[in-house]
């Protein structure tokens, strides 16, 4: 029995999967300690779009903490984290007409979602939240309240409850009118649903099994959300700073969400950052009402600031992402009609992208014929039911035509 199986607890999940010890990384790959290359087509789930150890990133680390840099600040004013602030509100929001007040809730997704719902209920003065089916916002009590997963809910421990969850985009197969259900409940006084705070909502649902909201989905519920006063929270912490494409997911729809949280990937170098963005009239928080000792890791505001002004300057990433994505997509269309005895179909948007088997025995049969291989992936969805494929974004069209090759060898291989 090694040191991870005595001593570290029985809640790790990884590891199971991946047993082997990994200790350098470098852009696309991770190696394990006895030299093996892996091509890590997981990312942090959302964590390390730009790569482990992104070179440019690293030097401003590397830099930053050879002059003493200041790393821990709570909420103190820091050179670092001015020059996120100013380089955030100019790359990200400028660029976009985007006009949000920009708080740090703390160092994790679930941090920042438990931020805006606070927020949201302190606004509003109501308790009661709107989910969705298969959303995931994370493990802490209020962002488990509005997940959908049992297992994880069961976790709790008490009730969860303020929250109501509705079926997402495509959950009824297109057959019933988008909001019907969720309408008719908000519009008759006799439904016994409260009047909501919030509906929280991601664009796609990488947790939940890459379920893709269309853009015309997300309009009619900005629609509705103001047409019956709910604030709109977009949780991008997955989806966010670029998986699918434009910076923030909601772009390609056209809306503009009251409150946006975002974490993963906002760190820059896999280091620990989260956002709860708003629009400045929501902001009536008194001053240390909501704080934290995490919320100003500085080396954190370095490699996000160097990683906003390298990669979204333009519009470079975003048009890669999409081509990219657009090649997971006809590989994995190919694969489902290579294999017509086995149900299999593609999914998702930009380079969030999954292959969904009818049982999650199929897809954790390819993530680990595919871990075979040297390719790293997982699977999501309630059955874990979707092989889910998230590279870097800044992986290379050999390393993804690489990692495609070897997908496809583990799903022959499972399929055979
Ligand atoms: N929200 C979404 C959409 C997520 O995908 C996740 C994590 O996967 C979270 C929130 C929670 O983030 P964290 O694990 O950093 O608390």
């Amino acid at each position: 029995m090694n040191v991870f199986e005595s001593v570290e607890s029985e809640v790790r999940s990884y590891s199971r999967g991946w047993p082997v010890v990994f200790d350098r990384g470098t852009g696309s790959w991770l190696y394990d300690e006895d030299g093996n290359a892996y091509l890590d087509f997981f990312a942090g789930a959302g964590a390390l779009n730009y790569g482990h150890n992104n070179p440019v990133l690293k030097h401003a680390l590397v830099d930053y903490i050879m002059r003493d840099g200041v790393t821990h600040s709570l909420d103190m004013q820091t050179v670092a984290k001015r020059d996120f602030l100013e380089t955030f509100t100019d790359v990200v929001l400028g660029q976009r007409n985007l006009d949000y007040k920009i708080m740090f809730p703390g160092p994790a997704g679930a941090n920042a979602v438990e931020a805006a719902l606070k927020l949201a209920r302190k606004v509003t003065g109501r308790e009661s939240i709107i989910n969705f089916t298969n959303a995931f916002h994370g493990m802490t009590l209020g962002a488990l309240s509005v997940t959908g997963n049992s297992m994880k809910r069961g976790g709790a421990g008490i009730p969860l409850v303020h929250a109501t969850p509705m079926p997402y985009d495509n959950y009824l197969d297109g057959k019933v009118e988008d909001f019907l259900w969720f309408e008719r409940l908000l519009e008759d006084s006799g439904s016994g649903l409260n009047e909501p705070a919030a509906v929280i909502v991601e664009t796609v649902q990488g947790e939940g099994g890459i379920n893709v909201a269309r853009d015309e989905w997300l309009r009619g519920l900005a629609d509705l959300c103001k047409r019956h006063d709910i604030l709109l929270i977009v949780d991008d912490v997955q989806m966010g700073c670029g998986r699918t494409g434009p910076f923030f997911s909601f772009e390609s729809a056209g809306i503009t969400p009251d409150i946006v949280c975002l974490s993963k990937s906002i760190g820059g170098y896999g280091l620990p950052l989260a956002l709860t963005l708003f629009r400045p009239d929501l902001d009536i928080w008194e001053p240390g009402e909501h704080n934290g000792t995490f919320r100003g890791i500085n080396p954190a505001f370095v490699a996000s600031t160097e990683a906003l002004r390298t990669y979204w300057r333009d519009d470079k990433l975003e048009k890669s992402t999409l081509a990219k994505g657009e090649q997971v997509e006809r590989v994995m269309t190919e694969l489902a009609q290579v294999h017509p005895g086995t149900p299999m179909f593609a999914k998702g948007r930009g380079l969030a992208r999954g292959l969904s088997f009818e049982t999650g025995e199929l897809a954790t049969k390819v993530c680990r014929a595919a871990f075979d291989r040297g390719l790293l992936m997982e699977t999501s969805g309630p059955d874990g039911e979707v092989a889910k494929v998230m590279p870097p974004l800044t992986v290379t069209d050999e390393e993804l035509a690489d990692g495609l090759d070897r997908l496809t060898a583990a799903v022959n291989q499972v399929c055979a």
